[in-house]
């Protein structure tokens, strides 16, 4: 059940009449409402790491000022959440553009093969590096679909440090190319398959929303911002793609995202 509301106008028509005019603002309240909400999780997320800075600053002036030791640890804290704000900003900088974008259609043909072998080789050093072996299969040969490339590339970077984020130290990634027929015809699917512990069901259908975490202290822990999924939703959306999440509790999770061939 749904409440409706309504925004009634009375307007002075002439003499003796009334102009009433009924608007549904429903959806422009629920608009107001979730606009409302985005700022106070933004404030949130900025503010805790500016409190943190702000409190080893004072540190720093004064208990920690003569103690070398203690001061390059507080430095080293500073740094790690300047960084944090740093992603903060340039996720919800490229979550704004790509929705300015959203409605305006891809023009060029980008090779969607080469585009993953391509994000493949880029993290690779930093999946090994947290000890995740990387592995690519399935189509080999060029597959051209209509989209922004570096918007594609975007969607990759994010599933797979999703991969190596939440995929479990010493596991392994694979991403799998497959054609997939899509109602309006023909698609590439890609696959982005980790082997970590798995999502619950109930958080599957709220994952895309921005700064929707299932473990918010992981995520932050791990560097995250809770815009990964929600940047690659609307990405996919602008090349009318589809994204599908399936996950099993103790054996992984496989997030595809699947691109119209026209
Ligand atoms: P974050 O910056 O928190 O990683 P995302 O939007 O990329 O934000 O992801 C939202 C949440 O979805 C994460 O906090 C995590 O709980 C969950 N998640 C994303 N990818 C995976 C995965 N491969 N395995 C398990 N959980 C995942």
């Amino acid at each position: 059940s749904q409440d409706i509301s309504y925004r009634v106008t009375v307007a002075p028509a002439g003499e003796g009449h009334a102009l009433l005019t009924f608007e549904d603002v429903t959806e422009a309240e629920q608009m107001g409402q979730m606009r409302r909400d985005f700022v106070a999780n933004v404030s949130h997320e900025l503010r805790t790491p500016l409190t943190a800075l702000l409190g080893f600053i004072e540190t720093l002036r004064g208990a920690a000022r003569d103690d070398p030791a203690a001061r390059d640890r507080f430095l080293g804290i500073m740094e790690r959440e300047a960084g944090r704000m740093n992603r903060l900003i340039g996720d919800l900088l490229q979550l704004s553009r790509v929705e300015a974008e959203e409605r305006v259609r891809p023009t060029a043909q980008v090779d969607l093969q080469a585009l993953v072998a391509g994000a493949v080789a880029t993290l690779r050093p930093l999946a090994e590096g947290a000890g995740v072996a990387v592995e690519l299969t399935g189509e080999t040969g060029p597959l051209p679909v209509p989209g922004d490339a570096d918007q594609i590339m975007q969607v990759l970077v994010n599933l797979i440090e999703n991969g190596v984020k939440y995929g479990g130290a010493g596991g392994s990634l694979r991403i799998h190319i497959a054609r997939e027929q899509l109602p309006r015809g023909p698609g590439i699917r890609l696959d982005v398959m980790d082997r970590g512990e798995g999502i619950d069901p109930v958080h599957i259908p709220r994952l895309t929303e921005r700064f929707y975490r299932v473990d918010g202290h992981r995520s932050r822990e791990k560097g995250g911002t809770g815009l990964g999924l929600a940047i690659v939703k609307h990405i996919v959306q602008r090349h009318r793609g589809r994204i599908r999440i399936e996950s099993e509790r103790g054996k992984g999770s496989v997030f595809s995202v699947i691109f119209p061939e026209t």
